[in-house]
């Protein structure tokens, strides 16, 4: 299969990509605009594969989309591009609104025309987002396809916003496009302002940890690679039409989250000057409209996908913290892009 993956360079895009490239026989063109978050070499192992191909826009350029979908043929577009950081589309929320859905509405109205031109009846559209459109939990219950759309933050809104554009055009166009709704992931490869890699760095530099109101804030957390199994999934046997909530059903709190990764550092990576990482964990003013609880019902992906997360998150958070411990020229090298941009 020919796969058009827009987004490709940033957390989830390059990991899906990686796996694409090592253990499938499909072709990837990455169509990656290269923002902050895309700025990682994280596919500089895959840069000479002759499957591999990478060309730089934005998804909102729809002449050029357009030249690419009909040079590439694609037999599928998985789309990860997006602005997807909560604080910074509180502070900024200009490119949330131009890239989650004035981007998405491009991508869909180019997928469209070649879509119908190519005539290529397999042809499927796979829009990758995120469980926050859905709103807040109280300490029980679970999202599911059904669940009404309550979004919090501009960031979650936009996401909302570009679910129910790719939900018309397949209603109205007849695209046939499916949406996944994902809890957070973790892995390596996440751009340091998440809190997984936010912390284990904050630790790594001894300076302090951040934890927003008291950390009580609850997340379900999925490794990244069960994620992208899913996404496979969803690519060979999800329905036109569809919308698949992937989740991992791992629940915790912010605070217990800190305090597993010092743990883990206390002992891979022990400080000379620091009896525990704990040490540095500071609680700080609340984020505004911050969400309680997410937490996923995936049995729709198990029984018609016959996906389910198989990564133990103890396991997977060692070996994620572990990987940010040994690829510190990776998170510096970013770190100091981003310093030279704000300058
Ligand atoms: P990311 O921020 O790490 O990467 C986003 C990528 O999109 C970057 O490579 C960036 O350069 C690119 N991009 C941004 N604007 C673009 C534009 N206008 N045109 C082309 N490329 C553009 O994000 P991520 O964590 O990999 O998330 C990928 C998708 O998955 C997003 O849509 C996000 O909403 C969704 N999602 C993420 C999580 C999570 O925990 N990270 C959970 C659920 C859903």
């Amino acid at each position: 299969m020919k796969l058009l993956i827009t987004g490709g360079s940033g957390f989830i895009g390059s990991n899906f990509i990686l796996d694409q490239i090592f253990n499938h026989n499909n072709t990837i063109l990455n169509y990656d605009l290269l923002t902050y978050a895309g700025k990682g070499k994280n596919l500089v192992s895959i840069e000479s594969s002759k499957k591999y191909n990478f060309i730089q826009g934005d998804i909102s350029n729809s002449s050029l989309l357009g030249d690419i979908f009909f040079e590439f043929m694609p037999d599928a577009v998985i789309n990860f591009a997006a602005e997807s950081h909560v604080d910074k589309s509180i502070s900024l929320p200009n490119d949330f609104i131009q890239t989650n859905i004035v981007g998405t509405y491009r991508l869909l109205s180019r997928a469209t025309d070649y879509y119908i031109k190519s005539k290529n009846k397999n042809f499927r559209f796979i829009h990758i987002s995120t469980d926050e459109v859905y709103g807040s939990l109280e300490k029980h219950g679970a999202f599911h396809e059904e669940s009404p759309y309550k979004p919090n933050s501009p960031y979650a809104a936009s996401k909302a916003s570009s679910d129910f554009l790719v939900k018309s055009w397949f209603n109205t166009c007849k695209l046939p496009s499916i949406v996944t709704n994902c809890s957070n992931n973790y892995g390596p490869y996440q751009y340091p302002e998440k809190l997984i890699p936010l912390m284990i760095i904050s630790c790594l530099k001894e300076k302090k940890l951040p934890i927003y109101g008291d950390g009580s804030n609850i997340r379900d957390w999925l490794h990244v690679e069960d994620h992208c199994r899913a996404i496979c999934a969803v690519l060979n046997r999800g329905v036109p039409g569809e919308t698949y909530n992937i989740g991992g059903n791992n629940e915790f709190t912010n605070i217990s989250i800190v305090n597993k990764i010092c743990d883990l550092l206390d002992e891979l990576s022990p400080s000379d000057n620091l009896s525990t990482y704990k040490n540095l964990i500071t609680f700080v003013k609340d984020r505004p409209g911050h969400d309680f609880r997410y937490a996923i019902d995936s049995s729709k992906a198990k029984r018609d996908l016959n996906w389910s997360a198989s990564e133990n998150f103890e396991k997977g958070l060692k070996s994620t913290v572990l990987w940010y411990v040994e690829n510190e020229k990776w998170w510096k090298s970013i770190l100091s892009k981003t310093k030279s941009n704000k300058n």
